[in-house]
């Protein structure tokens, strides 16, 4: 997936360490071979090619992954949208890494090509359909939370009770780390000179994503833009956030509502966090080269 991943398990139930990684290998490889717009011959990348509106069939996992994301789309107002493909290579954070700065004139058609409710999911949970013959999915700030779940669940298959699960710094901690206690995990410094902790956190039995826009990002005309869009805009997100971080019981949504978080901003964000009762950490660029701490009240209750 264009990253790296590590499993700690505490305690090893009954099988070996081989066959945990195979298990782990085998999940990583299926939601890969599915959903990654890396791969020409991905599911997903099929489904961009299909220019038909007619019903095109996919696997239950996709299908669970595109459900999901239709949901945080609605309860983001639209932050969230996995069908900003096309707008993400042509600001050159695609798999082609071909675009640059788009025109405009490029931007509004592109906008006016997405968009999650030219998405129809049906009720059967079997087929997805188009509304548009050019609409483009991109599944990169959802599937990787979605990759940590899957391993999860195969790591209590085999009766493993206690771990850790970081797929490209989406993470699920279970029970307790080999000492016992609580799993410590830090949250980075915005910073993209290089990886400082900026505080720890102390978890058990939840997900954590974070996403920001210190890493992966281009300069030019002297100014940043980051690979996390506006869908409302069709540009880079243009908030004060610089990392969002999410706890959830679902690894999947808390990547995707991390991401949603650096398009709505604070306000907007934290008012959604609210409404939606989710535990949410932001850490904001002051103004003049500063950092500065907000939290949703389900995090500051969590934290105490
Ligand atoms: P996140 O915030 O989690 O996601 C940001 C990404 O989501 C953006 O880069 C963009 O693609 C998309 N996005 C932007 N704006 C929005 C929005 N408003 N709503 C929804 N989505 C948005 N990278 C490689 O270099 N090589 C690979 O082979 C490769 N394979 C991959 C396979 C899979 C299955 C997945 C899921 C990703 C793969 N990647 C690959 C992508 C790489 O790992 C991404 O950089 C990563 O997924 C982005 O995650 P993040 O945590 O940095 O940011």
């Amino acid at each position: 997936m264009g990253t790296s991943y590590s499993v700690t398990v505490s305690k090893r139930a009954d099988s070996d360490q081989g066959s945990l990684r195979g298990a782990v290998a085998r999940e990583l490889q299926d939601i890969d071979a599915l959903m990654s717009t890396y791969r020409a011959n991905s599911e997903v990348s099929r489904f961009n090619r299909h220019r038909g509106l007619d019903p095109f069939p996919v696997s239950e996992s996709t299908f669970s992954v595109l459900a999901a994301a239709q949901e945080v789309s609605a309860a983001t107002g639209g932050a969230f949208d996995i069908t900003v493909g096309a707008l993400v290579e042509a600001w050159g954070f695609g798999p082609g890494r071909a675009g640059s700065q788009p025109s405009q004139e490029a931007i509004s058609r592109l906008r006016s090509e997405a968009g999650w409710s030219k998405l129809d999911l049906d009720s059967n949970g079997r087929y997805v359909r188009k509304a548009g013959p050019a609409l483009q999915c991109d599944l990169s700030a959802i599937a990787k939370g979605y990759a940590a779940d899957r391993v999860g669940e195969a790591l209590e298959a085999a009766g493993c009770t206690d771990y850790l699960v970081d797929i490209g710094g989406e993470l699920l901690a279970r029970g307790a780390n080999p000492a016992g206690g609580l799993w410590r995990v830090g949250v980075e410094r915005p910073d993209a000179s290089g990886r400082v902790v900026h505080r720890i956190l102390r978890i058990t039995d939840t997900a954590i994503a974070t996403s920001g826009d210190y890493r992966n990002f281009r300069e030019a005309e002297g100014r940043r833009f980051g690979h996390v869009l506006d869908p409302r805009t069709g540009r880079p997100a243009e908030s004060r956030v610089a990392s969002a971080t999410v706890l959830h019981s679902s690894a999947m949504l808390a990547d995707a509502f991390a991401t949603a978080l650096l398009v709505l901003g604070e306000k907007e964000g934290l008012e959604m966090a609210e409404r939606e009762d989710l535990a949410v950490l932001l850490i904001l660029r002051d103004g003049s080269g500063g950092l500065r701490e907000a939290a949703s009240s389900r995090f500051r209750a969590r934290m105490n």
